[in-house]
This record gives structure tokens, sequence and C-alpha cells, in this order.
């Protein structure tokens, strides 16, 4: 129900938790986060309160640069159980999801790697992986992967995507539900909504339907359905929320 993401070096387990408070008032039945930090995914669920997931993450923090994300899920697809909390990783990605792919269960068939999960948000990092597979290694390979993910999806979604196989690198996307990427002098900010960036960033990009892509480190790729790039239009964040 609710999304954030960040890429800097600022301690990203604080920004997202922060991040994840300010959407609380939209609902949610769990909560959940990961991180890849050097390399490597560290993934923390919880169901109920996000007090739980605090518990949960515990003593760990992440030190120098990260990408991160994290999940308020209500479930539409699945109980609210910890398996079935996102984000929702294979082998080497994992995956935040808003919204109902509806062709969730004839993706599922689709591939042949073993779920988790009862979520209809899963299908998205099996087949982003699988697809990912098919490709040459970097990040052109990885944007076809994902734009030829995004294209066997039906239904609405705000995604958000990280994969040990390109460290830095947050994949976005949005259809019908809502995604804002924010930038501030640590880094880059992910949400669902404005509630999450108030006071964090200045300046926000609102994607469109239809709009993915992948912000990094080296700066934000934005393309439209057709998969022609569009420039990033920045606007002010309001004062609050
Ligand atoms: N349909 C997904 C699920 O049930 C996402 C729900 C949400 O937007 O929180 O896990």
């Amino acid at each position: 129900c609710g999304i954030v993401g960040y890429i800097g070096a600022q301690e990203a387990t604080a920004i997202v938790l922060a991040g994840l408070r300010e959407l609380e008032y939209r609902g949610y039945d769990s909560a959940g986060l990961a991180v890849l930090e050097a390399g490597a995914l560290r993934c923390f669920k919880a169901v109920g309160k996000l007090d739980n997931l605090v518990a949960k993450v515990g003593d760990y923090r992440s030190s120098g640069p990260v990408t991160a994300i994290g999940h308020t899920r209500w479930a539409t697809h699945g109980k609210p159980t910890e398996a079935n909390a996102h984000p929702h990783g294979l082998t080497h990605s994992q995956v935040v999801h808003n919204g109902i792919i509806e062709n969730y269960l004839a993706l599922r068939d689709s591939v042949d790697t073993p779920f988790l999960s009862q979520t209809d948000s899963e299908v998205i990092v099996h087949l982003f992986e699988q697809r990912l597979a098919q490709q040459q290694p970097g990040l052109s390979g990885a944007l076809a992967a994902f734009r030829d993910t995004l294209a066997a999806l039906r239904g609405a979604y705000a995604i958000l995507l990280i994969s040990e196989t390109l460290p830095g690198h947050v994949f976005f996307a949005r259809l019908g539900s809502p995604l804002q990427i924010g930038l501030a002098a640590d880094g880059c900010h992910f949400a669902s909504s404005d509630a999450a960036m108030v006071g964090v960033c200045a300046t926000a990009v609102y994607l469109e339907d239809g709009q993915w892509g992948v912000a990094g480190t080296d700066g934000l790729q934005l393309f439209d359905a057709t998969g022609a790039v569009v420039e990033p239009r920045l606007l002010p964040l309001p004062a609050s929320s």
C-alpha cells in the first residue's frame, strides 16, 4: 500500500523506516525492507506494526553506498503473513509492488522457478530474473529485461526493483498506482506519495502512467510506455503534506 526507496550513502534503514512511518496513515497489514550494500542483499519482513519490522532489523545498520526499498502491504492476494510481505526476492533481486497483477496466475505458469508466497507480486521478480538471464550483463541488458517484464504485466502497479547484479541502481515503474522520485543532496529517494518526501527532498519527478526506468548514482533514465526517452520534469515538493 506504500512504497519507499533510497539510493545514497546515508544509513538506509533509518531513511526507509521513516518514510514508511509517514505512509502508515494509509493502512497496512505487514511491512518489509531490503538493503543492497557492498553487493549483497539483506531483507527484513514482519507482520503487523512497523515496530515489529524495527525489531526484525535489530542492530543492523547500513554503511557506505546503498540501494534500499521498503513496503507497507495491504493484502489483495494472499493472507497477511511474513512470507507474503514484500519485498519478494529470488536469487539476486528483490521487488516491492503496490497494486494488482491481474494475470499473475498465467505468468506463474510461464516460469519454472518455485514460488515462496501466495502474492500476485512475486511473479515480477521471477519474470525479471528469467529475462535478465537471456541478456548480456550490464545496464542496457537489465533495462531490456525490466522492459520485457513490464510488457508481460496486466493490471496496476508501482514497482521498485533492486538487484545484486547491478548495485547502485533502482529500477522503477508506474501504471495506475502513484510513484515519485525525489532528489536530495544525500541521494535519490522514491515514494508512493509526498508524505514520505516532504522535508527530505526539495524537488521530485512525479511519474506518469506507463513511465519506467532506472535511477543510479550516475543519473536517471526515464522512458514512456513505448520505450521513448522522457526528459525528467522536476517539480517542487509542497512545504508540508
Ligand atoms: N497485490 C499485492 C499483494 O497483495 C500488493 C498489495 C499492496 O498494494 O500493498 O501483496
